[in-house]
């Protein structure tokens, strides 16, 4: 469900005055070429139709991708110098909208307000290295006969842990999860994020597994 909406905008380099498309809700999960664009720096890269010139130009938007629990409002780097207000009103923008982006979608934080395309193309890098270590990890923990329980994703960016947890089959609880990363990690030490899995388990107290998800 990308959508698009029309701005004028003008050329920097000979001032012509054109419409152009823009993205204004970007769906991560679906749009799998928008979010190319963006890992590769060409998102709302636009051409001048009279002098053919290349530029970018930003304008706010809302990238959603619920199975990975991101909301965020991503707005021009411009906009830094009036943070507060900005911020003050995507929350007031939202606030009507938020049962229906949230319902039913997965997506559980709280929306993340970022300026310029760089901090999400940060998270978005750091998420796909995340996915892919991830995916090591559960190749050798499927050999094991393990089965993957989805962690919570906010909590696994902010604790930079995988994305699923390896559990014994048949059993449940921060013990067991313990040992089998340990039994993981001991196969496979160049898993940063399974090392700190290990330690995040091994520092909590009780069976709880608190940043599983529920
Ligand atoms: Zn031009």
């Amino acid at each position: 469900m990308a959508t698009k909406g029309v701005f004028r905008v003008e050329c920097p380099h000979c001032g012509e005055g054109f419409d152009a498309d823009f993205w204004t809700v970007v769906r991560g999960d679906r749009d799998a070429e928008v979010k190319e664009l963006i890992l590769s720096g060409e998102f709302d890269i636009l051409m001048c139709p009279k002098c053919e010139k290349l530029f970018q130009h930003e304008e706010p938007f809302l990238y959603l991708d619920p199975g990975r629990d991101l909301l965020a409002f991503v707005m021009p780097e411009s906009y830094l110098e009036k943070k507060d207000e900005w911020i003050a009103r995507m929350k007031k923008d939202y606030e009507p909208v938020r049962a229906t982006l949230t319902a039913g979608q997965g997506v559980t934080g709280e929306p993340l307000y970022l300026f310029g395309l760089a901090p999400l193309t940060l998270l978005l890098e750091t998420d796909r290295d995340r996915e892919e270590e991830t995916e090591v990890m559960e190749f050798i923990a499927r050999e094991d006969g393990l089965q993957l329980l989805p962690v919570q994703p906010a909590a696994a960016r902010e604790l930079d842990l995988p994305f699923t947890l390896p559990m014994p089959a048949g059993l449940s609880g921060r013990a067991a999860a313990l040992k089998a990363a340990q039994d993981l990690r001991a196969k496979n030490d160049a898993l940063p994020r399974l090392k700190r899995l290990v330690d995040a388990l091994a520092a909590a107290k009780g069976e709880e597994i608190a940043f599983l998800k529920k």
